[in-house]
């Protein structure tokens, strides 16, 4: 499964021939869940190990399109974990504070600690992405940032973090049908902003925006996987497939016990 959704460095994803309601070879909606129930699980106790160790980290970046379903996948994925060694950073449009700063300055403020799991819903990809399609900053600024955010990612790797990038690719007429979902449903109804209209207006022109970054930044040490997005199930299985092979190549071990403390009695 990993190598369907794996984008090669140096390779263009090629989004446009890919199919969002790829099933990435699972067979059912019923399969994929007792699939993604043994993945949490696994997860869970990576996750103990990757936190006792306390010496590396793993960033998870999130990032699709309005209603690609990146909160769904944070919960289905993440709810067996202990919220002690996660931390879920969403991203929006830039205070002033941080407006105030570099681009990269909130984001590295958010990356994980040894021992963490860091987990971006949307990222520094927004700065070049929202920016280019939005035209909030000149060509200039924005098509220098992803050799800038290669090198960033570098000293992240370098220093100790592994990064799982994943783009969730959801189709045009996927993401028009869950915007009708979200205005029809009381309850989905507040995360609709009049602003996705937009969104899905330029559905094309984000589509080719993220073609090009996931062509500039998928490198050796941070690769970007495009993981098919119109079929819930399909998603949260593969992105909890993702992780746990990363955390199972880099089998966290328990600290040792201090010397001699089997003998300890308590009295
Ligand atoms: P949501 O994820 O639905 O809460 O929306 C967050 C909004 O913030 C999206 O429209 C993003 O495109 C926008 N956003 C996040 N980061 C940036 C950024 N660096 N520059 C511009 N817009 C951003
Ligand atoms: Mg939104």
């Amino acid at each position: 499964m990993i190598d369907r959704i794996r984008i090669e460095p140096g390779k263009r994803p090629k989004l446009a021939e890919r199919d969002p309601g790829d099933t990435l070879g699972l067979e059912s909606k019923e399969q994929a869940k007792e699939h993604l129930a043994e993945l949490v699980a696994r997860l869970e106790r990576l996750q103990r190990r990757l936190f006792a160790e306390a010496r590396r980290g793993v960033l998870l970046v999130l990032q699709g399109l309005d209603a690609s379903g990146k909160d769904g996948v944070i919960r289905a994925v993440f709810e067996g974990v202990n919220p002690q060694g996660c931390h879920v950073t969403s991203f929006k449009a830039p205070t002033s504070t941080e407006l105030a700063h570099d681009y990269l300055w909130r984001v590295h403020a958010a990356c994980p600690a040894r021992g963490e799991i860091g987990i971006f819903n949307r990222s520094h990809y927004e700065d070049v992405v929202a920016v280019r399609v939005l035209e909030l900053a000149p060509k200039e600024i924005w098509s220098r940032r992803p050799a800038q955010i290669r090198e960033f990612e570098r000293l992240l790797s370098d220093e100790g973090t592994t990064l799982v990038k994943v783009f969730l690719h959801v189709s045009k007429e996927e993401q028009a049908e869950r915007f009708r979902e979200r205005i029809a449903n009381p309850e989905k109804r507040w995360k609709f902003r009049k602003a996705d209209l937009d969104v899905h207006a330029r559905y094309d022109g984000y589509l080719a925006a993220y073609e090009d970054v996931i062509a500039d930044t998928s490198t050796e040490w941070a690769p970007w996987h495009v993981v098919p997005a119109d079929r819930n199930w399909v998603k949260a299985t593969a992105v909890a497939t993702l992780l746990v092979h990363i955390l199972e190549r880099l089998d966290p071990q328990f600290p040792p016990a201090e010397a001699g403390i089997e003998s300890l009695r308590f009295e």
